[in-house]
């Protein structure tokens, strides 16, 4: 009985896996032929200071302009892109034509940030990489930010850290992105040349819950701590005036989120504008 289930079992893995792998293959190729037919897209979200919600900058997030399936969201994609190996090609089309698009389009003291993964840190040269696609697209270098995530710093912390030191030294901002979510150790962040971080939106969306008491203090201690670094924080994933409120009286300067702005071509930022 038991063997019997167990090779019934294992039939039915086995096909769910043979139906992945061929998904997975497919998605791969279709991958290629996106980068080809230049069909990813980057949108922007702004991130906005909180005294006045006037927009400083921008998040490049990555869209695909499936032909077939319509705009996809990175969680369509995206780990299929990093298994494969594509993400980096990915990535630089859509930074180049993140940078362009804000040299071209937005005025002069916006900032950007951009997603930079682990495997593009693994690259010793990813500094080098970085300021010649700055220079070929003119954005000065103190208007980018590349957000990394705590994971993709504990990859190989100290050739990370050099990369964010050489980065800086020459005008480049970076941010820790999704802070709390990970690791959260206290004691890294003193060590990293970080200008800004990124307050995971779990905190955020807590904020105006009957018994928020927990997420506030969780908040009020990373400004804290942020602040007494000298780090600037952007509160991610803000939705409702009462967070708004509860982050301004915090002290919080930045935030981004669905009430102050969803993602979306820059030509949708800036009609209307002159640069
Ligand atoms: P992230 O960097 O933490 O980006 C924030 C995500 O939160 C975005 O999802 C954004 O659309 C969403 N968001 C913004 N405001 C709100 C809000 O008020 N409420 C809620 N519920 N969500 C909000 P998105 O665009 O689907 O991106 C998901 C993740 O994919 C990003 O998380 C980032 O880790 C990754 N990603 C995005 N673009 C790229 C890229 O170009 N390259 C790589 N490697 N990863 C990317
Ligand atoms: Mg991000
Ligand atoms: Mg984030
Ligand atoms: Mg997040």
């Amino acid at each position: 009985q038991a063997k019997e289930l167990g090779r019934k079992r294992f039939a039915v893995f086995d096909e769910a896996l043979a139906k992945g792998m061929v998904d997975v293959l497919a998605m791969e190729s279709e991958l290629r032929k996106a980068l080809r037919q230049n069909e990813f897209e980057p949108y922007f979200q702004p991130i906005c200071r909180l005294g006045d919600g006037k927009v400083v900058g921008y998040e490049a997030l990555i869209r695909w302009n499936h032909p077939q399936r319509g705009l996809l969201r990175p969680s369509d994609f995206v780990k299929i892109a990093e298994d494969s190996g594509l993400i980096e090609a990915i990535d630089w089309r859509l930074f180049e034509l993140s940078c362009r698009l804000l040299t071209q389009q937005a005025p002069s003291e916006l900032f950007i940030t951009f997603n930079v993964s682990a495997l593009h840190l693994r690259h010793a040269d990813f500094d080098v990489r970085i300021l010649k696609m700055l220079e070929r697209t003119g954005l000065a270098p103190s208007r980018l930010v590349t957000e990394v995530t705590e994971g993709a710093l504990l990859d190989n912390p100290e050739s990370v850290r050099a990369v964010l030191e050489r980065l800086r030294s020459v005008g480049v901002g970076a941010a820790l992105d999704d802070f709390g979510t990970g690791y959260s150790s206290l004691s890294y962040l003193h060590s990293l040349p970080l200008r800004m971080l990124k307050i995971d939106r779990a905190f955020v969306q807590e904020l105006d819950k009957a018994g928020s008491s927990n997420s506030t203090t969780v908040v009020a201690a990373i400004l804290a701590l942020a602040h007494a670094l000298n780090i600037q924080v952007i509160a991610e994933g803000i939705e409702t005036q009462a967070q708004r409120d509860a982050l301004v009286s915090m002290g919080c300067e930045m935030a981004q989120g669905y009430l102050l702005g969803s993602p979306a071509p820059m030509a949708h930022w800036m009609a209307g504008q002159k640069t």
